[in-house]
């Protein structure tokens, strides 16, 4: 049991990009890489955001 999801980037092109969860979702992100991490986790007062799916901190393996 660990005490983040896990993201890993599993594709990406000039649109966005297509992630895998730890808890078992893939989700694709498109948006422009100066706006950043623009997708439905929201980030906390401390930065943090969470997976919508299952709730843990997320934490982002972009290395494909
Ligand atoms: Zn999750």
């Amino acid at each position: 049991m660990t005490a983040t999801c896990v993201y890993r980037k599993v594709a990406q092109d000039g649109y966005g990009a297509d992630w895998k969860t730890d808890c078992g979702y893939e989700i694709r992100m498109e948006a422009p890489i100066d706006v950043g991490f623009g997708f439905a986790p929201k980030p906390t007062d401390d930065g943090r955001k969470f997976c919508g799916f299952c709730g843990k901190p997320i934490e982002l393996k972009e290395k494909l």
